[in-house]
């Protein structure tokens, strides 16, 4: 099923019945309670103006404000918004942090405009969401092709229209501008808890375990680099233009990634190890999976080459309904991404908290409080699999739904 928004509404339709839900509630999640299109004109360097579209779902508030990114993107489409959208608000629900779901962004692609149009871009966006956004309202952050600079402009916009400075109104700033430490490692180190926390009630042990991960950005890199220092084996990196498959395992991440920077490819930056294609990285003999680059990378064409018997998702959507289908017959244990990845969330919820609060958490802070919201998260989604009888995902799903849906 290509349509994300179906294949979101089908997931939570199956959910649903498990509890079950009553009709109300189960209309209520599949309906986003607000679907904002607006234009943005601009005038470019050149003096023409060119209009673009740009999109806000608010799915569900019921735990607190709305919440979720920005997307910078020509592919960006209101069907994949309202679906990306109601994920945040079950991935929310997951790790039980008190924010909804909503998701945003512009279609557009950000490398054809110089920075003086994104900027402008960026501040009329902000102009036209201003009056459904705020830090009691609507908290928008970064996603695809959008970034820390992106949310200072928001914060200058946003608090130049309400004539106060809002700080609270984006996550994911830069830290000189209220943005949290620890906030950079947090989706890698979110992964890693779940996976220390799921390998300990499997009775394994990190030393014995190998691991291949499939994407060296911001999150492939700090798992990878907690992983290493934890004791398990990574064996294999791979990013767009190949990847790296080393048997003993590599031993200092940083270095290989200081290299990689410098290079511009892995290749070459270990003696030794052999040269493999960007998606080989999923099919190696190894105990351990992790795709950390793009959506779809587990389907129907690899899905049986796959040796692993542990997936850990901790890019979004992965692996196809169908792919997930025949992963769960044969026996591999999913991850799933709503649990996997949901670090990045719960560290911006820290910053949203620290900034209505005017604190500052120190990283060590952040990060024990991150090791208890994503280990009580893998708790709960364990016993929810074990009451319902159903796999971490569908588990994840339920939880989510029962969440949401309980009365205070
Ligand atoms: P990033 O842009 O920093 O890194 C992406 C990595 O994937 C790069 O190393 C790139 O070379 C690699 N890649 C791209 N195409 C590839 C291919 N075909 N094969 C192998 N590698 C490929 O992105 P990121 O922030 O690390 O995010 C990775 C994934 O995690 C995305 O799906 C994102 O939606 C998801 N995610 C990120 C966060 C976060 O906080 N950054 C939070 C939740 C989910």
């Amino acid at each position: 099923m290509s349509n994300p928004w179906k294949r979101t509404k089908l997931k939570l339709k199956i959910a649903a019945n498990k509890i079950p839900l009553d009709s109300f509630s189960e209309s209520k999640i599949l309906n986003p309670d607000r679907i904002i299109e607006v234009s943005i004109p601009i005038k470019l360097d050149n003096g023409k103006v060119k209009v673009f579209k740009g999109y806000r779902v608010q799915h569900d508030n019921t735990k607190g404000p709305y919440k979720g990114g920005l997307r910078y993107h020509q592919h960006v489409d209101m069907t994949e918004v309202k679906a990306l959208a109601t994920l945040m608000t079950i991935k929310n629900a997951v790790v039980d942090i008190p924010f909804g779901g909503a998701k945003g962004g512009i279609c557009v692609d950000p490398k054809k405009l110089s920075v003086t149009e994104l900027e402008e871009l960026t501040r009329e966006f902000t102009r036209k969401l201003a009056p459904i956004i705020g830090p009691k309202l609507d908290v928008p952050a970064p996603d695809v092709n959008t970034n820390p600079n992106i949310m200072r402009w928001i914060v200058e916009e946003y608090s130049k229209v309400v004539g106060k400075k809002e700080l609270a109104v984006v996550t994911g700033k830069p830290i000189d501008f209220g943005g949290s430490e620890g906030r950079t490692e947090a989706t890698g180190l979110g992964g890693y808890y779940v996976l220390q926390e799921i390998v300990k009630k499997l009775y394994k042990k990190p030393e014995n375990l190998t691991v291949a991960i499939q994407g060296f950005g911001n999150v492939g890199l700090y798992l990878a680099v907690f992983l290493v220092k934890a004791g398990y084996k990574v064996v294999a990196i791979s990013e767009e233009h190949g990847g790296i498959y080393i048997p003993e395992g590599i031993k200092d991440i940083d270095d290989l990634f200081k290299c990689k920077e410098k290079n511009g490819k892995l290749k070459g930056c270990i003696e030794g190890a052999k040269n493999i294609g960007p998606a080989e990285v999923l099919e190696l003999p190894v105990d351990i999976i992790v795709p950390a680059a793009l959506g779809n990378a587990i389907t129907t064409e690899n899905v049986n080459k796959i040796k692993a018997k542990i997936v850990l998702e901790m890019a979004n959507g992965p692996t196809t309904s169908k792919a997930d289908e025949i992963l769960t017959k044969k026996e591999v244990l999913v991850i799933p991404d709503i649990l996997a990845n949901a670090g990045g969330v719960a560290v911006s919820y820290f910053e949203w908290y620290q900034n209505v609060h005017k604190e500052k958490m120190t990283k060590k802070e952040v990060f024990k409080k991150l090791e208890v919201k994503m280990k009580s998260a893998v708790d709960a989604v364990y016993e929810t699999a074990d009451t319902y009888d159903v796999d971490l995902r569908q588990a994840s799903y339920v939880l989510a739904l029962k969440r949401l849906t309980e009365k205070a």
